[in-house]
């Protein structure tokens, strides 16, 4: 009340009149207050925990080029219309469509026969109807002693591979690791296809995407542990075993898909972005309230509350909910692409995307002038912490793109919490996630979103020359795989530029 009879009167004023489309900027102990403000209402009634049901339970796992995903882009947009946040949803291409409609399989051996159940990994090949059978080999734990063990009999052959089960976050990193390197040597040695053991408790059935992407020309599949542990028992008592798989997929070319982007325009610096994301799709056989329902909500409430209190940043603030994450973050890479013109005015790119778990600080991406910006930013939270920042580049999320464009980038880093064997798998539903925890964790979100929107400071983007100098120093090549590693030195991806220039010199 006070602030806007105050701008009345100024308006008024004969020596303002000249810029009367200039709002003042906020002292900041104007600034302070308004944070607490935003952050202490996640405390009190808002429809967060309820927004998750209603996305999980009634538009369900949303994987991108389905129905659901659809239903889910224009849920989101209600949401942000609904709070009065201005909304829209900006196309971008998928390369290709892939989805399963069934997939099913056999084990056979004399006297054996058994069907336990599968799941088709992302940018697997179907199989022609009545299924693909043949012979079912152990390959042990895919090392290359394993493969030099099989030899040419691994040639045509569906080759299972033993896992050990995965407990946490760090058992992922370490599984998405070594898939790369097994499929690498699978292909090699001509086989047919790879059977992984699931990694998860209680036959569990979960998605992993296909090392080479849609360059895949083999059916690719996940098999329930106790299914795939008895098949390795059989074959190393000396059983022949063969494996019929049937696979069934939706599968096309190139495609349109949207983010939706809610904006809260900025009141002094409008034309300076802060982007804070977090994927909108998930894979589709839970329906994706850790990975990444929980923080799309807690995005859309944020937008909300900041309306609600008639909070004006400084700088616009995007809410970013990205599609096409799962299959390749190429819902971020599409807005980085249509965006580029803006992207010196990207004041920093954040991504959500570890679940329910509590944050605990960020990672900031190789960028030692971030770290102190996001304590800046966390101060309203801080008793909410301690936060620790960790100075590293992260792949696997969408920050990714920003990255490799120089944006400062940041990804939340959670307390794994459910997060890992829920991970991209049936289980990933609402009672996963912990409601307080989310309720804190937007306030977090919302300090750092706020923080970055006000302060005065503002990273420079990093030239082409000095991306390729974080690719070279740190092991963010060794995280990009093969795929990503090409689309960035061909200049698919990222910011473009002299590929082999030194350091920049301007
Ligand atoms: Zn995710």
């Amino acid at each position: 009340m006070v602030s806007s009879l105050l701008s009345l009167f100024l308006l008024g004023s004969p020596a303002l009149a000249a810029e009367p489309s200039k709002p003042m900027a906020k002292s900041p102990d104007a600034s302070r207050a308004e944070a607490a403000r935003l952050v202490s209402a996640f405390l009190g009634d808002t429809p967060l925990m309820s927004d998750l049901q209603s996305l999980v339970d009634e538009v369900g796992g949303r994987a991108t080029g389905s129905p659901a995903n659809l239903r889910s882009v224009d849920w989101a947009l209600a949401r942000f219309h609904e709070a009065g946040v201005e909304a829209r949803k900006e196309a971008f291409q998928m390369p290709g469509l892939w989805l399963e409609r069934s997939a099913s399989a056999t084990v056979r051996g004399t006297g054996v026969s058994y069907s336990p159940r599968i799941a088709a990994m992302p940018f697997s090949t179907s199989t022609p109807k009545g299924g693909l059978t043949a012979s079912l080999l152990d390959a042990g734990k895919g090392t290359e002693r394993d493969f030099k063990a099989l030899g040419e009999k691994a040639k045509g052959a569906f080759l299972l591979v033993d896992t050990a089960e995965l407990k946490d976050v760090d058992g992922l990193f370490r599984e998405y690791a070594e898939s790369a390197e097994i499929e690498q040597r699978a292909f090699a040695a001509g086989a047919a296809g790879v059977v992984y053991m699931g990694s998860r408790p209680h036959n569990l059935l979960y998605r992993h995407n296909v090392s080479v992407g849609l360059r895949n020309t083999r059916p690719m599949m996940v098999m329930e542990r106790d299914g795939a542990l008895r098949a390795q028992r059989l074959l190393r008592t000396g059983k022949t075993l063969t494996l019929t798989a049937e696979i069934d997929l939706q599968t096309g070319p190139a495609y349109e898909s949207y983010n939706v982007i809610g904006e809260i325009r900025g009141g002094t610096r409008p034309d300076e972005v802060v982007v804070i994301g977090a994927h909108l799709d998930s894979w589709d056989l839970g329906t994706g309230a850790l990975d990444n329902g929980a923080n799309v909500v807690a995005l859309i409430d944020l937008a909300r509350q900041m309306k609600r209190l008639g909070i004006k940043p400084a700088r616009t603030l995007r809410f970013a909910l990205w599609n096409g994450e799962e299959q390749g973050m190429y819902g971020s890479a599409g807005y980085v692409q249509a965006h580029e013109a803006e992207l010196d005015k990207h004041v920093m790119a954040s991504s959500f995307d570890i679940g329910c778990g509590r944050i605990n600080g960020f990672f900031t991406g190789g960028r030692p002038e971030l770290p102190p910006l996001v304590e800046r930013a966390l101060e309203p939270v801080k008793g909410l912490g301690p936060f620790t920042q960790v100075d590293v580049p992260i792949v696997g999320t969408d920050n990714f793109d920003f990255m490799l464009h120089g944006v400062p980038n940041l990804v939340a880093n959670q307390e794994p919490a459910l997060y890992g064997p829920n991970y991209h798998a049936r289980s990933d539903e609402l009672d996963k996630c912990d409601p307080q925890q989310l309720r804190l964790n937007t306030a977090i979100a919302a300090a750092l979103a706020y923080g970055f929107a006000q302060m005065d400071a503002k990273l420079p983007r990093h030239s082409r020359a000095q991306v390729e100098e974080l690719v070279r120093t740190t092991d963010l090549g060794q995280q990009m795989k093969s795929s990503m590693l090409e689309d960035w030195t061909s200049g698919k991806r990222g910011r473009k530029g002299n590929a082999t220039a030194g350091p920049e010199t301007h």
